[in-house]
């Protein structure tokens, strides 16, 4: 892309365990401005993973927390504090970004955000962490491998996330870390869909292994959203429809 880092709008879906330590490594990078988008607010039991976030944060909005956090870090950085969920009839927060950073627990949200981001031609990085591994995958804006190369679409029962399933707050850094080096990959590299920007392989952290492997992803030709055939040309909010953990 070759955009400088202060120039660089980077938008984060999600501001929980992942979303902390991405927009706190994006902010000491240098990042010019950071779009944040969540609904939700600080809860006790999650701050051992939710790293900008203190106890006495505990009840607030994870915005106006994340806000005052990060301008202690970074002063000079612009925030664009988006307080909803990302869903089909708010897809619109994610206009204008440079580069999204999925960071939410939610399968729905991670298809949806990246099939608008495939849409809008603008490179995605996406991040999952569950117990003891966590994944971060990022895809470029000239198409696949995409996301659903990886995973065709939202899993029948998928109420798999952090607050059914737990997870360790070190996997959170860990994979939050990948996926704020691969933004910043994103906006160093020589050019759109250069190899140094990283698209197309799914970096894999099992932190009981001790193993970080790289696994590149296939481009599927039968894929629906990159495909040669594909049926997924717009947001439809049908195809987002499953369960929220939280209800
Ligand atoms: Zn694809």
């Amino acid at each position: 892309m070759g955009l400088a880092r202060k120039d660089a709008l980077v938008a984060i879906v999600g501001m929980g365990g992942l979303g902390c330590p991405v927009a706190l490594a994006l902010a000491r990078a240098g990042v010019g401005a950071l779009r944040l988008i969540d609904d939700d607010q600080v809860d006790r039991g999650n701050l051992h993973r939710q790293i900008l976030f203190s106890e006495r944060d505990v009840g607030r909005h994870k915005l106006d927390a994340a806000s005052d956090a990060l301008a202690r870090i970074a002063p000079s950085m612009r925030l664009d504090v988006r307080k909803t969920r990302l869903r089909p009839d708010t897809v619109s927060a994610l206009d204008g970004a440079d580069v999204i950073v999925e960071c939410s627990d939610q399968f729905a949200v991670k298809f949806l955000a990246s099939d608008a981001a495939f849409l809008a031609r603008t490179p995605i990085v996406v991040g999952a962490a569950i117990r003891w591994i966590g994944t971060a995958l990022s895809v470029g804006p000239r198409g696949g491998p995409c996301y659903r190369c990886l995973f065709e679409d939202i899993p029948d029962g998928a109420q798999a996330s952090c607050d059914v399933s737990g997870v360790v707050g070190p996997v959170c850094g860990v994979i939050g870390g990948l996926e704020a080096a691969l933004v910043l990959r994103i906006l160093d590299a020589p050019g759109i869909g250069h190899p140094e920007a990283g698209h197309g392989t799914l970096l894999r952290f099992d932190g009981r292994a001790d193993a970080l492997r790289a696994h590149p992803v296939s481009r599927r030709t039968s894929c629906p959203l990159c495909g040669v055939a594909r049926t997924i040309t717009s947001i439809e909010a049908g195809r987002y429809l499953p369960p929220r953990c939280d209800e």
